[in-house]
C-alpha cells in the first residue's frame, strides 16, 4: 500500500462519533470523493492491480461503492453492476438474506446482470465485518460468476472481516487496526 496515498486518504475522511448508531465511529469519505487529485488517485491505484486481469464486470455495492465502483469499472474497461438493498431495482432479482448483529438485511441484483463465468470485481467503500461483503459474493457466485478480485478503500482490520470475502484477498487503501 503507498503510504503517502493513504496518508492523504486517513487525513482527509472526516471521524462521526455514534453515526448511525451509538457506539460506531463512521468513516466518512465524501471529502475523498470531493478532492479532484485525491478522487483520481484512489481510483488509479484501486484500479491498477486489475488492469491485467480480464475484469468484465466491476459490482459495486450501495451505495458508496458505486461510486468507487462506477469510477473503476470505466477506468479499467469494464461494464458495472449495482448491488442493491432491497426494493430498489424495478425488474426481476436476485436476492441474498444475511444476518447483522441486530436483525438482517439483504442485497439484489437484476436476474440478467452477469453471465455464468464472468470475471468480477467487488468494490465497496469500508470492509468492517465483511457480512456485505460475504453477502455480495454469495449473491454473484449465484450467478456462477467468477470472483476475480475485490477492493476496498478502507479495512477496519480489528473486525476481522478480510477473511470473509475468500476467495478474494482484499486490496486495500487504508487500514486502521
Ligand atoms: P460490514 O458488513 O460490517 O463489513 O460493513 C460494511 C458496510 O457498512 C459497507 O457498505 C460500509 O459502507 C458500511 N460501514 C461499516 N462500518 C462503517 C464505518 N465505520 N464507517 C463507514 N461505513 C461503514
Amino acid at each position: 500500500m503507498p503510504d503517502a496515498l493513504a496518508s492523504r486518504i486517513a487525513s482527509s475522511i472526516r471521524d462521526v462519533p455514534d453515526f448511525p448508531h451509538p457506539g460506531i465511529l463512521f468513516r466518512d469519505i465524501t471529502p475523498v470523493i470531493g478532492d479532484a487529485a485525491l478522487f483520481r488517485d484512489v481510483i488509479r491505484e484501486m484500479s491498477a492491480p486489475f488492469q491485467e486481469q480480464g475484469i468484465e464486470v466491476v459490482a459495486g455495492i450501495e451505495a458508496r461503492g458505486f461510486i468507487l465502483g462506477g469510477a473503476i469499472a470505466a477506468a479499467l474497461g469494464a461494464g458495472f453492476v449495482p448491488i442493491r438493498k432491497p426494493g430498489r431495482l424495478p425488474r426481476a432479482r436476485v436476492r441474498v438474506d444475511y444476518a447483522l448483529e441486530y436483525g438482517s438485511d439483504a442485497l439484489e441484483a437484476h436476474v440478467d446482470a452477469v453471465s455464468p463465468g464472468a470475471r468480477v470485481l467487488l468494490v465497496d467503500d469500508v470492509l468492517a465485518t465483511g457480512g456485505t461483503a460475504a453477502a455480495a459474493i454469495e449473491l454473484l457466485q449465484r450467478f456462477g460468476a467468477t470472483i476475480a478480485g475485490a477492493a476496498f478503500l478502507i479495512e477496519l482490520a480489528f473486525l476481522r472481516g478480510r477473511g470473509r470475502v475468500a476467495p478474494a484477498d482484499p486490496l486495500v487503501l487504508l487500514r486502521y487496526d
